[in-house]
């Protein structure tokens, strides 16, 4: 019989941060993967990736309220510690940073990071302060969590930028690593609100990753950047899944592709609606000579 492994949880701060600073101080790497819990093979990726770079593991698990919107499903969103806990168990994970909200958010807490630039546009419209509570918790965990290097999901590119940003800017003491985005067999993005689709939802779904395959082969075959954007939106449109955008940018910035001259790498970014879930992928696109 093989014993059950488990993972220590450690719910402060204080605990979290003293334990971290004495790994790093015995030489050993440490590496950090914030969640929100509702653990799927997205997350296990980035685990994973951690574990292969890293000596000790640190996964948090909090469902930050101050990212969701007054209209959003923060009450709802999945809540599975348990299960959490035993995909983590397996993949040499040290700890599980469990805080709650009274732990990062102290009674009066008047503190926000808000971050311009590649928050702008986007989620950061659609979506209005949702970006801000990402980096006040993201800096909040980061100090909690001192680690080498944090590893976020290339699905939520902007999310990306923002924390690379914020990071830059703070002068934070923390790498960035971004690990590729895993999908289901049918080329759906993993997320944790897939959980909330219908059987009938779920099978439309896929259109958002078909839209960006499409556009993929029309931006290699040269067309133009209006051209392409509309390639994303077509499969979303014949599936009835309402588009919050569909578009071709700059992957670095998320401005538009300039008109002419050297071309920035290009990222195509979608996000659509079906029924009360809300869905966002991207693909980034090859470099060619002419600009669309
Ligand atoms: P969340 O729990 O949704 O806040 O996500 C935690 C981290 O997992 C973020 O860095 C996400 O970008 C990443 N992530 C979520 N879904 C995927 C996926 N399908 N593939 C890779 N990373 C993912």
């Amino acid at each position: 019989m093989t014993a059950a492994v488990t993972v220590a949880q450690i719910r402060e701060p204080a605990a979290m941060r003293a334990a971290v600073l004495e790994s790093r101080a015995a030489g050993r790497r440490v590496g950090f993967v914030p969640t929100m819990g509702a653990l799927h093979a997205g997350h296990a990726s980035l685990v994973e990736q951690a574990a292969l770079e890293c000596d000790d593991v640190v996964v948090s698990i909090f469902v930050n309220p101050s990212q969701f919107g007054p209209t959003e499903d923060f009450a709802r969103y999945p809540r599975t510690l348990a299960a959490d806990a035993a995909l983590l168990a397996p993949r040499g994970v040290r700890w599980i940073f469990v805080p709650e909200a009274a732990d990062m958010y102290p009674p009066g807490a008047a503190t926000r990071v808000v971050v311009d630039g590649p928050a702008r546009r986007f989620e950061g419209e659609i979506r209005p302060g949702h970006f801000a509570g990402v980096a006040t918790v993201v800096c909040r965990l980061f100090h909690c969590v001192p680690a080498d290097v944090a590893y976020f999901g290339a699905k939520d590119w902007q999310q990306t930028l923002v924390v690379k940003r914020m990071v830059h800017d703070l002068g934070l003491p923390i790498e960035i690593a971004v690990c590729p985005t895993v999908r289901e067999a049918d080329g759906l993005a993993m997320s944790s609100r897939n959980a909330y689709l219908a059987a009938e939802e779920r099978r439309r779904a896929v259109a958002l990753h078909e839209g960006l395959c499409a556009a993929e082969r029309l931006w290699q075959s040269g067309g133009a950047v209006a051209a392409v954007e509309q390639a994303i939106r077509d499969p979303l449109e014949t599936r009835g899944i309402a588009i919050d955008y569909a578009a071709v940018v700059a992957a670095d910035t998320l401005e538009p592709l300039p008109a002419a001259g050297a071309q920035p790498p290009a990222i195509a970014i979608v996000a659509g609606r079906l029924g009360g879930t809300r869905l966002i992928d991207n693909r980034l696109l090859p470099p060619r000579r002419r600009p669309g």
